[in-house]
């Protein structure tokens, strides 16, 4: 809380809903924003870095616009006997840069606008980080935890049947993203295999024994804590001691907050979507880890005995040096943004500020790191994986990790000197060097 703010604890309310098994139901139902007034929200920071670079109207358009989209139907033949239709989509944004690149996410929530936010997102991210890619995002209405495991074959194999034409390991690389992983990552490079011979690299996110790499299973949340460091170097907090409040405690949050733990800050709150845990001391992140480690089902709340209840929204209004939104998305909007009591925000989750609270940050001075840049490690880590399975070679783990941190720190500098020498925030900075990027790619081909 920020001093002299109600103390942990406070919001009866909404400590009942995170007691409610129904609401932890419904918060696990809707973990993404979907709707269009997010997508157009959204769309605010391209349409500033536009304004910044002063560009045409149709190059806006150009870069507003998908370079294609198609959606489809599913469907699936239950194990049950009974028969159920999801829809699918793909939307490729931009590939002026390189191949598209993006995940594939089984939710029920993703749609066509839902697909195209992200997949623009992604051209950008992967220009800021210099890679050759353009961005795709995809995706298949369906729960991840509904379906058994030919379920999700069936479902998976469907998928690449649609668009088997629009694959590729130099046209469109797919990755694992919300409700998909590794093993479903297995199943598309075999059906793919099936119509474009043995390429390792027209999918990325695999198992180590198919190509993929170790390292990939954490590079998000490595490099949201390297970010994190270079962050607070930069702002004077010492990062040994800092204080920081992780929203989330998922495959990303947990990551960044083991790495943040070990390099001596105080991470004094994790959550879930059932709420968190406090401790002014500081959370053992390990222990917890290991209890997880046992019982992947374990809420955060069981994993951090002796710690105070917190709510979700409280993480939010923490009162610490740092704040990593590693959750879901649309978290920090202008209500939520007024509360914020952290001097940095990291953006570890996609679109986790909506253009409002982007706005009340701004004008109360908070610093934030975004996402295109703080949770870029995935995509840098499956660029690797696609450099590897080009060569037919493989890396040590240690060998990928200088490869990512150094492909970080070059992103970060360039948006560092993008925000120095045009005196814009960080945010605004990111967008400016991708948004530049892509366009000088798009006038270089004559497009
Ligand atoms: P995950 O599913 O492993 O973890 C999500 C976490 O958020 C869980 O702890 C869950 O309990 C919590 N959560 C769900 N609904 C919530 C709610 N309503 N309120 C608060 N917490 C809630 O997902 P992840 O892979 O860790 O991804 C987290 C974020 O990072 C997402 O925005 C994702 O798009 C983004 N991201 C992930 C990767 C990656 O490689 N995994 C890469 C780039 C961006």
């Amino acid at each position: 809380m920020c001093p002299g703010e109600t103390g942990v604890g406070a919001l009866a309310e909404k400590q009942e809903k995170r007691q409610n098994p129904q609401s932890r139901e419904t918060l696990e139902q809707e973990p993404t924003r979907s709707d269009r007034k997010f997508s157009a929200e959204c769309e605010q920071f391209t349409m500033r870095a536009m304004d910044d670079l002063d560009l045409d109207d149709q190059m806006r358009e150009l870069l507003l616009a998908s370079q294609r989209e198609v959606q489809f139907e599913l469907p699936l033949r239950r194990s049950d006997g009974s028969l159920v239709v999801f829809y699918g989509n793909r939307v490729q944004h931009d590939s002026s840069r390189g191949p598209f690149k993006g995940g594939i996410r089984f939710h029920p929530d993703i749609d066509i606008d839902h697909s195209r936010m992200l997949a623009r997102t992604m051209t950008w991210k992967c220009a800021l980080a210099d890679l050759p890619f353009g961005g795709a995002k995809g995706g298949v209405n369906c729960r991840s935890r509904d379906l058994d495991r030919v379920e999700r074959a069936a479902i998976l194999r469907g998928y690449v049947d649609r668009i088997i034409p629009l694959l590729g390991v130099n046209n469109d690389i797919p990755a694992p993203d919300m409700g998909t992983n590794a093993y479903d990552m297995a199943v598309l490079f075999d059906q793919m295999t099936k119509y474009h011979q043995q390429e390792p690299g027209v999918v990325t996110g695999k198992p180590t024994e198919l190509g993929g790499l170790s390292a990939r299973e954490g590079a998000t949340g490595h490099g949201v804590s390297h970010v994190t460091c270079l962050a607070a170097g930069e702002h004077d907090i010492d990062i040994n001691g800092a204080r920081v409040a992780v929203q989330g405690f998922g495959k990303v949050a947990r990551v960044a907050a083991r790495n943040l733990a070990e390099a001596g800050a105080r991470v004094i709150a994790v959550s879930d979507s059932d709420g968190g845990a406090y401790s002014e001391q500081g959370l053992d992140i390990g222990a917890m880890l290991r209890i997880r480690e046992d019982d992947d089902q374990a809420r955060v709340a069981d994993l951090a005995a002796g710690a105070d209840a917190v709510s979700n929204e409280e993480v939010l209004a923490l009162d610490t040096d740092i704040l990593i939104p590693a959750a879901i998305e649309g978290v920090l909007d202008a209500d939520s943004a007024a509360s914020v009591c952290a001097k940095l925000v990291v953006e570890a989750a996609n679109l986790p500020t909506t253009c409002g609270g982007d706005s009340v940050l701004r004008e109360r001075g908070i610093t934030v790191v975004p996402d295109i840049l703080a949770n870029a490690g995935g995509v840098v880590v499956s660029y690797l994986e696609w450099v590897q399975n080009h060569q037919r070679l493989g890396w040590s783990s240690d060998k990928v990790n200088n490869h990512l941190e150094t492909l970080l720190d070059t992103a970060w500098n360039a948006m560092l000197e993008a925000s120095r020498n045009h005196n814009i925030d960080y945010r605004d900075a990111a967008y400016r060097v991708a948004i530049a990027r892509v366009v000088r790619a798009r006038t270089l081909r004559g497009i």
